[in-house]
Protein backbone atom coordinates (compact mmCIF):
# COMPACT_ATOMS: atom_id res chain seq x y z
CA UNK A 1 0.00 0.00 0.00
CA UNK A 2 1.45 3.27 -0.87
CA UNK A 3 1.21 6.53 0.91
CA UNK A 4 -1.83 7.85 -1.19
CA UNK A 5 -3.35 4.82 -0.48
CA UNK A 6 -2.96 4.93 2.82
CA UNK A 7 -4.22 8.30 3.02
CA UNK A 8 -7.75 7.16 1.23
CA UNK A 9 -8.35 3.94 3.32
CA UNK A 10 -7.84 6.54 6.20
CA UNK A 11 -9.91 8.63 4.93
CA UNK A 12 -12.60 6.53 3.91
CA UNK A 13 -12.20 5.05 7.45
CA UNK A 14 -13.14 7.97 9.13
CA UNK A 15 -16.16 8.85 6.54
CA UNK A 16 -17.09 5.13 7.89
CA UNK A 17 -16.80 6.09 11.31
CA UNK A 18 -18.70 9.20 11.46
CA UNK A 19 -21.65 7.58 9.16
CA UNK A 20 -21.98 4.83 11.75
CA UNK A 21 -21.77 7.38 14.60
CA UNK A 22 -24.63 9.79 13.01
CA UNK A 23 -26.68 6.60 12.24
CA UNK A 24 -26.25 5.38 16.05
CA UNK A 25 -27.16 9.02 17.24
CA UNK A 26 -29.86 8.59 14.55
CA UNK A 27 -31.28 6.01 16.07
CA UNK A 28 -30.99 6.94 19.61
CA UNK A 29 -32.48 9.84 19.09
CA UNK A 30 -35.59 8.40 17.30
CA UNK A 31 -35.77 5.65 19.82
CA UNK A 32 -35.52 8.34 22.72
CA UNK A 33 -38.39 10.31 21.16
CA UNK A 34 -40.72 7.46 20.85
CA UNK A 35 -39.64 6.09 24.08
CA UNK A 36 -40.77 9.27 25.79
CA UNK A 37 -44.19 9.79 23.40
CA UNK A 38 -45.22 6.07 25.31
CA UNK A 39 -44.34 6.98 28.41
CA UNK A 40 -46.70 10.35 27.68
CA UNK A 41 -49.12 8.20 26.15
CA UNK A 42 -49.43 5.29 28.80
CA UNK A 43 -48.62 8.51 31.79
CA UNK A 44 -46.07 7.03 32.60
CA UNK A 45 -43.96 8.09 36.11
CA UNK A 46 -41.60 10.42 34.21
CA UNK A 47 -44.42 13.14 32.89
CA UNK A 48 -45.54 12.90 36.62
CA UNK A 49 -45.52 16.68 37.93
CA UNK A 50 -43.11 17.86 40.97
CA UNK A 51 -44.75 18.77 44.36
CA UNK A 52 -44.03 22.33 45.11
CA UNK A 53 -43.55 23.59 48.36
CA UNK A 54 -43.12 27.30 50.05
CA UNK A 55 -42.52 27.32 53.78
CA UNK A 56 -43.70 30.78 55.67
CA UNK A 57 -43.21 31.60 59.29
CA UNK A 58 -46.15 34.50 61.09
CA UNK A 59 -45.58 36.50 64.10
CA UNK A 60 -41.98 37.80 63.53
CA UNK A 61 -40.34 39.12 64.87
CA UNK A 62 -40.43 35.91 67.34
CA UNK A 63 -44.14 34.40 68.58
CA UNK A 64 -43.28 34.95 72.30
CA UNK A 65 -42.48 36.99 74.56
CA UNK A 66 -38.60 35.32 75.04
CA UNK A 67 -35.80 37.21 76.47
CA UNK A 68 -33.95 39.00 74.19
CA UNK A 69 -31.05 36.41 74.47
CA UNK A 70 -33.52 33.72 73.48
CA UNK A 71 -35.68 35.63 70.72
CA UNK A 72 -32.08 36.29 68.89
CA UNK A 73 -31.14 32.38 69.04
CA UNK A 74 -34.47 31.06 67.82
CA UNK A 75 -34.64 33.76 65.05
CA UNK A 76 -30.84 32.07 64.15
CA UNK A 77 -31.63 28.23 64.40
CA UNK A 78 -34.58 29.12 62.22
CA UNK A 79 -32.22 30.94 59.93
CA UNK A 80 -29.93 28.62 59.58
CA UNK A 81 -32.32 25.58 58.82
CA UNK A 82 -33.49 27.57 55.83
CA UNK A 83 -30.11 28.45 54.74
CA UNK A 84 -28.13 25.32 54.77
CA UNK A 85 -31.29 23.81 52.73
CA UNK A 86 -31.14 26.68 49.76
CA UNK A 87 -35.00 27.76 50.90
CA UNK A 88 -36.15 31.51 49.98
CA UNK A 89 -39.05 31.70 52.71
CA UNK A 90 -41.81 34.98 54.03
CA UNK A 91 -41.96 36.22 57.64
CA UNK A 92 -45.09 38.24 58.84
CA UNK A 93 -44.25 41.03 60.87
CA UNK A 94 -46.63 42.17 63.71
CA UNK A 95 -45.20 46.14 63.79
CA UNK A 96 -46.31 46.37 67.72
CA UNK A 97 -43.87 43.29 69.01
CA UNK A 98 -40.86 44.35 67.01
CA UNK A 99 -39.56 47.00 70.06
CA UNK A 100 -35.94 46.77 69.70
CA UNK A 101 -35.78 43.65 67.24
CA UNK A 102 -34.83 45.59 64.29
CA UNK A 103 -31.76 43.42 63.47
CA UNK A 104 -33.86 40.35 63.61
CA UNK A 105 -36.14 41.74 60.96
CA UNK A 106 -32.32 42.41 59.13
CA UNK A 107 -31.38 38.97 59.11
CA UNK A 108 -34.27 37.50 57.70
CA UNK A 109 -33.84 40.38 54.65
CA UNK A 110 -30.19 39.58 54.85
CA UNK A 111 -31.16 35.96 54.10
CA UNK A 112 -33.02 36.78 50.95
CA UNK A 113 -36.27 36.36 52.69
CA UNK A 114 -39.32 38.88 51.79
CA UNK A 115 -41.00 40.53 54.66
CA UNK A 116 -44.71 41.28 54.89
CA UNK A 117 -47.27 42.79 56.98
CA UNK A 118 -49.19 40.36 59.74
CA UNK A 119 -51.15 44.05 61.44
CA UNK A 120 -49.72 46.27 63.76
CA UNK A 121 -51.35 44.55 67.25
CA UNK A 122 -52.26 41.42 65.66
CA UNK A 123 -56.19 42.15 65.47
CA UNK A 124 -58.78 39.69 65.08
CA UNK A 125 -61.06 40.55 61.86
CA UNK A 126 -63.66 38.40 63.33
CA UNK A 127 -63.89 40.21 66.61
CA UNK A 128 -62.48 43.67 65.43
CA UNK A 129 -64.83 46.29 63.54
CA UNK A 130 -63.38 46.55 60.42
CA UNK A 131 -62.45 50.33 59.93
CA UNK A 132 -60.46 49.79 63.17
CA UNK A 133 -58.69 46.52 61.40
CA UNK A 134 -57.93 48.37 58.21
CA UNK A 135 -56.16 50.76 60.34
CA UNK A 136 -54.41 47.93 62.15
CA UNK A 137 -53.27 47.09 58.57
CA UNK A 138 -52.01 50.47 57.67
CA UNK A 139 -50.20 51.06 60.60
CA UNK A 140 -48.24 47.91 60.51
CA UNK A 141 -47.47 48.84 56.85
CA UNK A 142 -46.17 51.47 57.81
CA UNK A 143 -44.22 50.91 61.04
CA UNK A 144 -41.69 47.84 58.32
CA UNK A 145 -42.36 49.61 55.01
CA UNK A 146 -39.38 52.40 54.86
CA UNK A 147 -37.03 49.59 56.80
CA UNK A 148 -38.11 46.99 53.87
CA UNK A 149 -37.24 49.65 51.19
CA UNK A 150 -33.94 50.18 52.61
CA UNK A 151 -33.05 46.22 51.93
CA UNK A 152 -34.96 46.70 48.54
CA UNK A 153 -38.33 45.08 48.82
CA UNK A 154 -41.04 47.40 47.54
CA UNK A 155 -43.82 44.22 46.98
CA UNK A 156 -46.40 44.60 49.95
CA UNK A 157 -47.90 40.98 51.22
CA UNK A 158 -50.47 40.84 53.84
CA UNK A 159 -51.43 37.65 56.33
CA UNK A 160 -54.65 38.32 57.90
CA UNK A 161 -53.69 37.56 61.83
CA UNK A 162 -55.81 33.77 62.60
CA UNK A 163 -56.31 33.41 58.92
CA UNK A 164 -59.72 35.22 59.89
CA UNK A 165 -60.93 36.87 56.70
CA UNK A 166 -64.20 38.06 57.48
CA UNK A 167 -67.82 36.17 58.56
CA UNK A 168 -69.51 38.38 56.13
CA UNK A 169 -69.34 39.21 52.27
CA UNK A 170 -69.49 43.02 53.25
CA UNK A 171 -66.47 42.63 55.39
CA UNK A 172 -64.63 40.64 53.87
CA UNK A 173 -65.13 42.58 50.07
CA UNK A 174 -64.25 45.47 52.15
CA UNK A 175 -60.97 44.56 53.41
CA UNK A 176 -60.06 42.37 50.11
CA UNK A 177 -60.83 45.86 48.38
CA UNK A 178 -58.32 48.20 50.24
CA UNK A 179 -55.78 45.91 50.41
CA UNK A 180 -56.23 45.62 46.40
CA UNK A 181 -56.35 49.29 45.70
CA UNK A 182 -52.93 49.46 47.51
CA UNK A 183 -51.21 47.36 45.50
CA UNK A 184 -51.18 44.65 48.56
CA UNK A 185 -50.89 41.02 48.06
CA UNK A 186 -52.87 38.20 50.18
CA UNK A 187 -50.28 35.68 51.50
CA UNK A 188 -52.64 33.14 51.56
CA UNK A 189 -51.85 29.69 53.10
CA UNK A 190 -52.64 26.19 51.26
CA UNK A 191 -51.63 24.19 54.42
CA UNK A 192 -52.47 25.52 58.10
CA UNK A 193 -50.00 23.03 60.12
CA UNK A 194 -51.45 24.61 63.90
CA UNK A 195 -48.01 24.16 65.26
CA UNK A 196 -48.46 26.78 67.90
CA UNK A 197 -50.23 23.89 69.77
CA UNK A 198 -46.95 21.20 69.22
CA UNK A 199 -44.91 24.47 70.63
CA UNK A 200 -47.76 24.63 74.09
CA UNK A 201 -46.20 21.06 74.32
CA UNK A 202 -42.62 22.43 73.84
CA UNK A 203 -42.78 25.20 76.16
CA UNK A 204 -43.81 22.61 78.90
CA UNK A 205 -41.02 20.38 78.18
CA UNK A 206 -38.51 23.11 78.13
CA UNK A 207 -36.70 22.12 81.42
CA UNK A 208 -36.63 18.09 80.80
CA UNK A 209 -33.58 16.73 81.07
CA UNK A 210 -34.84 13.50 79.44
CA UNK A 211 -34.01 13.70 75.59
CA UNK A 212 -37.06 11.11 74.97
CA UNK A 213 -39.78 13.56 75.84
CA UNK A 214 -38.12 15.38 72.82
CA UNK A 215 -37.99 12.22 70.41
CA UNK A 216 -41.65 11.88 71.42
CA UNK A 217 -42.86 15.48 70.48
CA UNK A 218 -40.68 15.74 67.57
CA UNK A 219 -42.45 12.50 65.96
CA UNK A 220 -45.67 13.42 66.93
CA UNK A 221 -45.05 17.12 65.33
CA UNK A 222 -43.44 15.44 61.94
CA UNK A 223 -46.38 12.66 61.68
CA UNK A 224 -48.80 15.69 62.20
CA UNK A 225 -46.98 17.46 59.27
CA UNK A 226 -47.08 14.53 56.94
CA UNK A 227 -50.44 13.96 57.27
CA UNK A 228 -51.31 17.63 56.65
CA UNK A 229 -49.26 17.61 53.53
CA UNK A 230 -51.68 14.64 52.30
CA UNK A 231 -54.55 16.28 53.21
CA UNK A 232 -53.45 19.28 51.29
CA UNK A 233 -52.39 17.00 48.37
CA UNK A 234 -55.41 15.21 48.32
CA UNK A 235 -57.54 18.57 48.15
CA UNK A 236 -55.78 20.43 45.46
CA UNK A 237 -56.37 17.20 43.33
CA UNK A 238 -59.80 17.45 44.00
CA UNK A 239 -60.19 21.28 43.42
CA UNK A 240 -57.48 21.83 40.83
CA UNK A 241 -56.82 18.50 39.63
CA UNK A 242 -53.18 19.10 39.87
CA UNK A 243 -50.44 19.69 42.40
CA UNK A 244 -51.01 23.14 43.44
CA UNK A 245 -47.85 25.16 44.85
CA UNK A 246 -48.25 24.86 48.32
CA UNK A 247 -47.70 27.04 50.79
CA UNK A 248 -47.58 25.84 54.54
CA UNK A 249 -47.87 28.63 57.47
CA UNK A 250 -45.27 28.18 60.69
CA UNK A 251 -44.47 30.36 63.34
CA UNK A 252 -41.31 31.73 64.76
CA UNK A 253 -41.27 29.89 68.17
CA UNK A 254 -39.07 27.64 70.22
CA UNK A 255 -40.82 24.42 68.84
CA UNK A 256 -39.32 24.92 64.87
CA UNK A 257 -35.99 26.64 66.48
CA UNK A 258 -35.68 22.99 67.35
CA UNK A 259 -37.51 20.87 64.77
CA UNK A 260 -37.55 22.98 61.71
CA UNK A 261 -33.68 21.26 59.92
CA UNK A 262 -35.42 17.50 60.60
CA UNK A 263 -39.32 18.80 59.30
CA UNK A 264 -37.79 20.52 56.21
CA UNK A 265 -35.40 17.26 55.31
CA UNK A 266 -38.98 14.82 56.10
CA UNK A 267 -40.70 17.29 53.32
CA UNK A 268 -38.33 16.65 50.98
CA UNK A 269 -38.55 13.02 51.82
CA UNK A 270 -41.78 13.37 50.62
CA UNK A 271 -40.89 14.43 46.33
CA UNK A 272 -41.02 18.36 47.24
CA UNK A 273 -39.28 20.96 46.14
CA UNK A 274 -38.89 23.82 47.83
CA UNK A 275 -39.74 26.76 46.10
CA UNK A 276 -39.84 30.58 47.48
CA UNK A 277 -43.22 32.29 48.91
CA UNK A 278 -43.16 34.74 46.01
CA UNK A 279 -43.21 32.19 43.28
CA UNK A 280 -45.63 30.02 45.21
CA UNK A 281 -48.30 32.40 45.61
CA UNK A 282 -48.50 33.40 41.70
CA UNK A 283 -50.39 29.74 41.51
CA UNK A 284 -53.76 30.69 40.16
CA UNK A 285 -55.66 28.67 42.95
CA UNK A 286 -54.72 31.73 45.14
CA UNK A 287 -57.18 33.60 43.00
CA UNK A 288 -60.20 31.56 43.10
CA UNK A 289 -63.21 32.61 45.00
CA UNK A 290 -64.04 31.15 47.91
CA UNK A 291 -67.96 30.99 49.97
CA UNK A 292 -66.67 30.17 53.67
CA UNK A 293 -68.10 32.47 56.00
CA UNK A 294 -67.58 30.10 59.17
CA UNK A 295 -65.91 30.94 62.59
CA UNK A 296 -62.85 28.62 61.57
CA UNK A 297 -59.11 29.65 60.31
CA UNK A 298 -58.38 27.64 57.72
CA UNK A 299 -56.14 27.35 54.58
CA UNK A 300 -57.71 28.57 51.05
CA UNK A 301 -58.03 24.29 50.52
CA UNK A 302 -60.49 23.87 52.98
CA UNK A 303 -61.99 27.55 52.50
CA UNK A 304 -62.40 26.18 49.09
CA UNK A 305 -63.60 22.74 50.14
CA UNK A 306 -65.82 23.74 52.93
CA UNK A 307 -67.92 26.15 50.39
CA UNK A 308 -68.41 23.75 47.56
CA UNK A 309 -71.57 20.90 47.99
CA UNK A 310 -69.33 18.59 45.87
CA UNK A 311 -67.26 17.95 48.73
CA UNK A 312 -68.18 15.71 51.91
CA UNK A 313 -67.57 16.47 55.46
CA UNK A 314 -65.02 13.73 55.66
CA UNK A 315 -62.64 15.82 52.79
CA UNK A 316 -61.69 18.12 54.88
ZN1 LIG B 1 -50.36 35.46 63.74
Amino acid sequence: MNHSKRNTFAGMTRISVCLIAGLFALLTLTSGTALSETKKKTGGKTSKPVKTIAVTFDDLPVVRVYESKERRAITRSILDALHQRKIISAGFVIGDNIDSDWELLAAWLEDGHVLGNHTNSHQDLHTTEPELFIRDIITGARTIESFLAGFGQKKRYFRYPFLHYGETNKVRSRIASMLKENHIIIADVSIDTEDYLYNLTMESIRFSTDSTTYDKLRQEYLEHIMEALSKAEFLSDKIAHRPIKQIMLLHVNRLNAMFLGDLLDAIAGQGYKFISFEEAIKDPIYRKKDNYFGPNGISKLERIARSDPKFRPDDF
